[in-house]
């Protein structure tokens, strides 16, 4: 079942069916999938219903029984509501995506469509399907879609020449579609080897892998700078759409857990141990243009400059968002010198003392004197949590991995998977298909900077 109605994108006027059954049974990350989108699906009638109104406190939201929530969002642009699945789950609620439907100004369509489209995200409980080919439409073509432009896309890697002796090796292609494969199953070790048959069985792959294979294959530290190239080169059609960036990190939980003192209580516990990701996120799309992962001590601010040298690799950045996390003088001269202006609000404490850094006073008037003005341009920022919440719902915060390299690589196959389906999406968009993309494959920009740039590798055993 694909997302193809995220927030902050276009209203899609078909129904999208959601029919994604295994023998009689929804798959735990379909049926998370499915909640999720029934979530947002609610929001929307809400906010087509007129049940949201803004106060000077927050929004109140009347919920679907009368009972009034209070949605409110912080300096950060954190958005919160006070009803009980937020405070549960922490996922973005019905209410939330009520207030953000009628932020963000989107055309709804009737409520008759809308709850024709709530209805048929109802988990079914019908006959068996016993194969893939049961798949609605909607469905296949996501699945079918990811792993066709993967393919294409993993044609570019050069693979290396030079063999060594006694080892059999397996082309990286392979191993890195087999890899998306086993994280977009969401399922570990060999409950996922049934998944890569298939993939092979549909010709994505040229030969059958084991589970341990794919493993041997994730833990490698070199696929991690094929797996960032490859998601840098996915956003490349984007670079005439995204002008505005919108930085942060959120972390991915393993299921680990590492010795932890309390300093409070001067007591060790044990807490689970969690990665860093971090991204600067095209505010349009939501397509991530640069990527890192680090350990979760990592601050966000060490971060930046590596983010946004990559993004200016491909792009030309006009505006910068980033939270108070990122507010230094060193990172508003770096993005001042780029010729992008930032947006990243500022703390009680800090001074408008430009310190040699005159872009810093500029913006710190802007926002202690224009805070209008400032927000019409830093509320773009939710942007980034909002793409955070699509990864993490749609392909699982949890990494199986046990290895910290095999735990990055698996954050960057998430990373990589979400980039297709945001450039699939705007396939759908702009009305055009696969077959169209392949086919005039020497007039699509994407496909131009495919070819110019190649992916080489430095691969070694
Ligand atoms: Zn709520």
């Amino acid at each position: 079942m694909e997302h193809f109605m995220e927030i902050g994108s276009q209203y899609p006027q078909e129904l999208i069916e959601n029919n994604e059954m295994i023998n009689g049974h929804q798959n735990a990350a379909s049926r998370k999938r499915s909640i999720d989108q029934r979530r947002k699906m609610k929001g929307l009638l809400l906010a087509k219903k007129k049940n949201v109104s803004e106060t000077k406190s927050g929004w109140i939201v009347k919920g679907s029984h009368g009972s009034k929530h209070l949605v409110t969002i912080n300096s950060e642009g954190h958005y919160s509501c006070s009803c009980e699945d937020f405070r549960n789950s922490n996922y973005v609620c019905k209410h939330i995506h009520a207030v953000r439907a009628v932020e963000s100004g989107i055309i709804l369509p009737s409520i008759s469509t809308l709850e024709k489209q709530l209805n048929s995200l109802r988990p079914h409980i019908k006959e068996c399907t016993q194969n893939w080919s049961a798949y609605t439409n909607a469905q296949s073509s996501e699945e079918r879609l990811l792993f066709e432009i993967l393919k294409n896309i993993c044609s570019m890697i050069i693979e290396p020449t030079e063999k060594k002796r006694g080892r059999p090796t397996i082309p990286i292609q392979d191993a890195i579609i087999a890899m998306v494969c086993k994280v977009y199953s969401m399922k570990s070790g060999r409950r996922a080897e049934h998944d890569i048959e298939i993939a092979y069985e549909k010709g994505y792959i040229s030969r059958k892998l084991r589970h341990t294979t794919v493993s041997d294959y994730m833990i490698k530290p070199e696929m991690t700078s094929i797996l960032t190239a490859l998601i840098e080169l996915v956003s490349t059609p984007f670079i005439n759409i995204e002008t505005t960036f919108a930085m942060d990190s959120s972390g991915f939980s393993t299921k680990k857990h590492e010795p932890w003192k309390q300093f409070k209580y001067g007591i060790e516990t044990k807490k689970r141990k969690w990665l860093k990701a971090h991204i600067n996120v095209g505010v349009k799309t939501n397509i991530i243009a640069a990527v890192a992962i680090t350990d979760s001590n990592e601050t966000d601010q060490n971060k930046f400059e590596q983010l946004f040298t990559a993004t200016l690799e491909n792009f030309h950045v006009d505006e910068q968002m980033a939270d108070g996390a990122y507010c230094t003088r060193d990172i508003f001269e770096a993005i001042d010198g780029s010729g992008a202006k930032p947006f990243i609000p500022f703390s009680d404490h800090s001074t408008g003392n430009p310190k040699g850094v005159w872009v810093w006073t500029e913006m710190y008037e802007l926002f202690q004197q224009n805070k209008i003005e400032f927000l019409k341009h830093y509320h773009k920022r939710n942007n980034v949590e909002t793409t955070f919440h699509m990864l993490k719902s749609k392909f699982g915060e949890t990494l199986k991995s046990t290895s910290e390299s095999g735990q990055v690589n698996e954050i960057l196959c998430k990373i990589l998977c979400h980039n297709i389906c945001v450039f699939i999406h705007e396939l759908y968009e702009l009305n055009v298909s696969i077959d169209d993309l392949f086919e005039k494959k020497q007039s699509m920009p994407f496909m131009h900077v495919v070819n110019n740039k190649g992916i080489h590798v430095s691969y070694s055993h």
